[in-house]
């Protein structure tokens, strides 16, 4: 089996592109979804959490309070840094759990990383690919799909890594400025080049 992983930027098609490698035959990760399993009530992940931060950080039935969480480590980087510790070795053994579980079905298997390169997870797939727009079309698209404000797209995209650079550090880049025919295309010839 070969291992892709799919990253971009906020609004820049990784969503888009991911059903496209989806429809063409992958099988997909959802990194986003592990990540969330881990925080389920009854995980080590959880209990650790409240432990570092305080019980507030649950809710009456026990979850995890995404919002008072996030509002703590937004502008807090040792409470940050402290969640990663928590989070992220266990995300990523999540992640290689999954590529040894699907690794007998062959074919190609994408992993679907929003954070990849702001989280140090490049290395778990063979090559990482990015999907780049520029940063006009980026505004436009985020602006257009959520209903934002320019200024609160702006900021949305401002809090993440810079596209040109996870541009620069990819191994391949889908170009999704065009038309979805063209993204497709460019989509399709990746998979191709690696399902065999
Ligand atoms: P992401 O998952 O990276 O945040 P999406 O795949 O949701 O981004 O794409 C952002 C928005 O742009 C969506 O509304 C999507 O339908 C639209 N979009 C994506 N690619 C194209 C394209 N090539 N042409 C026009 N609209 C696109």
């Amino acid at each position: 089996m070969r291992v892709l992983a799919l990253t971009g930027g906020i609004g820049s098609g990784k969503s888009t592109v991911l059903e496209m490698f989806a429809a063409l035959g992958a099988e997909v990760v959802d990194a986003d979804q592990l990540a969330r399993e881990l925080v389920q009530p009854g995980q080590p992940a959880l209990a650790e959490i409240a432990q570092a931060f305080g019980p507030s950080m649950l809710l009456p039935d026990g979850s995890l309070d995404r919002g008072r969480l996030g509002s703590l480590i937004f502008g807090d980087t040792t409470a940050r840094l402290r969640l990663n510790a928590i989070t992220h070795p266990r995300i990523r053994r999540r992640i290689m759990e999954e590529i040894e579980a699907r690794r007998p079905r062959g074919g190609v298997l994408v992993l679907d990383i929003p954070l990849l390169y702001e989280n140090g997870l490049a290395n778990l797939a063979e090559a990482v690919v990015v999907v780049w727009v520029d940063p006009k079309t980026q505004l436009t698209r985020l602006v257009e799909r959520n209903g934002l404000s320019e200024e609160d797209a702006r900021r949305r995209i401002a809090v993440q890594r810079p596209l040109d650079e996870k541009r620069a550090l990819a191994d391949l880049v889908v170009d999704n400025n065009g038309s979805l025919a063209e993204t497709r295309r460019q989509v399709a010839e990746i998979y191709q080049r690696y399902v065999s």
